[in-house]
């Protein structure tokens, strides 16, 4: 006999554990399912997994900077295998603990791989379920990637698994992915290279910010390739030879790794959308701003693979599950509230935004204050050798409000936080700079920013 819900989620990332957990509580009879172990991508492939490591990277960077100033790093080393334990450490309980956790709320934990075989069914590896409400929360996975010998690439994955760290790892793309692990290889000890294809790599950040970063990697030994195009990759007795193209030259070079930095994009082709009448392309499943779709009304999408005006983080992928379990569950329309969402990118040090690009307010005519602070001279900075450190604040004059933010610099990753809060609560600089926060603290550098 088919098995029969309220509500099916599709994915145990945080979107949908978000959501099954909500829709749960209110008395839905909830199923989940997930193909691999239940986590999903942050917890166990992403963002947590990836700060750890880091950690190993920024004692490092830090005792670098001291050298002369009472710290001999002489001999200081990154112990990959220990690191990558303590990696483990953390993510290896989670699917045990995330599954125990959804099954105490009462949730049917399901595993395996699903497909929808109409409006209202779905196919578990041969079972069938059926459901009145269905929410697809796949995440994402690497673009396809189409030289020959993109089957030589490791992906994010793979990259935060590694037993060991070669030497030479190329990391194509020049996005958020490719640049946080070429710090923490280069710290490992790695020399790594990064190829983008086009002359700006980091698009959705502050241009200025992101050359400031990209001269402090040069200086940990991180090489940065733009307007360069892979044409081929081969695998050789010793490694991979990497073939690219730059300003109409051919040039060649050999590596130990190359990883895939290039990109993602919603995970949907396995679940068959076309047999639920369900709308989507390669930005993800269709759907109004209320995250139902379009097409099918028993269909919500959330997180990296809904067609939504939020960026593919965690957070907005945790709000949009709670949005689209909401609106099943009252039956409204509802729409999540992207404003003051900041992300960051956790190279050493970190690079953070939150709101609009320079450009963006420029070209939507607001009259822009931009108040720009190099800040590697300050006292945060000075006390921990960082050489490399600035902000940029957008500010509309007609009303004193912050329409934009973007800081490079240690423990900014945090300070971006109060200016997001800022930004949602619509406050003014002039409310902002009366807080009083404790010194000394990165925090107290926030007035001066302003
Ligand atoms: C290396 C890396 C670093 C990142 N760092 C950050 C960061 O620092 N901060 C941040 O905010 N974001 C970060 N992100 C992005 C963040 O991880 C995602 O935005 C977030 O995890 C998306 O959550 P989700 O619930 O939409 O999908 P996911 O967490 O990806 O979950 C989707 C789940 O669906 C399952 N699934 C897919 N298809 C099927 C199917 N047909 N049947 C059954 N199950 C299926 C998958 O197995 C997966 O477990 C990072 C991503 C990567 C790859």
């Amino acid at each position: 006999m088919t098995r029969s819900y309220d509500l099916i989620v599709i994915g145990a990332g945080m979107a949908g554990v978000s959501a099954a957990n909500k829709c749960a509580s209110q008395g839905w009879n909830v199923a989940i399912v997930d193909a691999l172990p239940y986590g999903g991508t942050c917890a166990l492939r992403g963002c947590d997994p990836k700060k750890i490591l880091r950690r190993g990277a920024e004692i490092i960077d830090s005792a670098r900077l001291m050298r002369g100033k009472g710290i001999d790093d002489e001999g200081l080393s990154l112990n990959w295998t220990d690191l990558m334990k303590h990696k483990h450490g953390f993510t290896d309980p989670v699917p045990r603990n995330m599954e125990g956790s959804l099954a105490g709320n009462g949730i049917d934990t399901l595993h395996g791989l699903a497909r929808f075989t109409d409006k209202t069914s779905i196919e578990i590896d041969g079972t069938p379920y059926h459901a009145t409400h269905f929410l697809i929360a796949t995440g994402a996975r690497p673009r396809p990637l189409e030289f020959p010998g993109h089957e030589h690439l490791v992906d994010s994955t793979d990259f935060l698994d590694l037993e060991i760290l070669p030497p030479r790892i190329m990391f194509v793309g020049g996005g958020f992915i490719s640049f946080e692990f070429a710090h923490i290889s280069a710290r490992a000890g790695s020399a790594p290279v990064i190829v983008d294809r086009g002359a700006r790599p980091l698009k959705a950040f502050d241009p200025d910010l992101v050359e400031l970063l990209i001269t402090r990697g040069t200086g940990v030994g991180i090489e940065l390739q733009r307007s360069t195009t892979i044409t081929a990759i081969e695998q050789t007795p010793t490694g991979y030879q990497v073939s690219v193209e730059r300003s109409g030259q051919a040039e060649s070079r050999e590596f130990d790794l190359i990883v895939h930095g290039a990109g993602r994009t919603p995970d949907l082709s396995s679940l068959d959308l076309d047999a639920a009448g369900v709308a989507w392309d390669e930005r993800g499943v269709h759907v109004a701003a209320h995250l139902q779709s379009t097409t099918n009304p028993a269909v919500y999408a959330a997180g990296d693979s809904a067609n939504t005006p939020g960026m593919p983080l965690t957070p907005v992928a945790v709000f949009e599950g709670k949005v689209a379990a909401s609106n099943m569950l009252k039956r409204i329309t509802a729409v999540p509230d992207y404003a003051g969402v900041p992300t960051a990118v956790f190279t050493i040090p970190e690079l953070a935004r939150v709101g609009m690009l320079e450009q963006e307010a420029r070209d939507e005519g607001i009259d822009l204050d931009v108040r720009y602070s190099d800040t590697s001279g300050w006292y945060s900075n000075y006390r921990i050798g960082e050489t490399t450190a600035a902000a940029k604040i957008l500010i509309d004059r007609s009303s004193d409000r912050i329409v934009g933010a973007h800081l490079l610099g240690p423990e900014y990753g945090e300070l971006i936080n109060f200016l997001a809060l800022a930004m949602k609560l619509d406050l003014t600089t002039r409310q902002l700079k009366s807080m009083t926060t404790a010194y000394p603290t990165v925090g107290s550098d926030l007035g001066s920013m302003l």
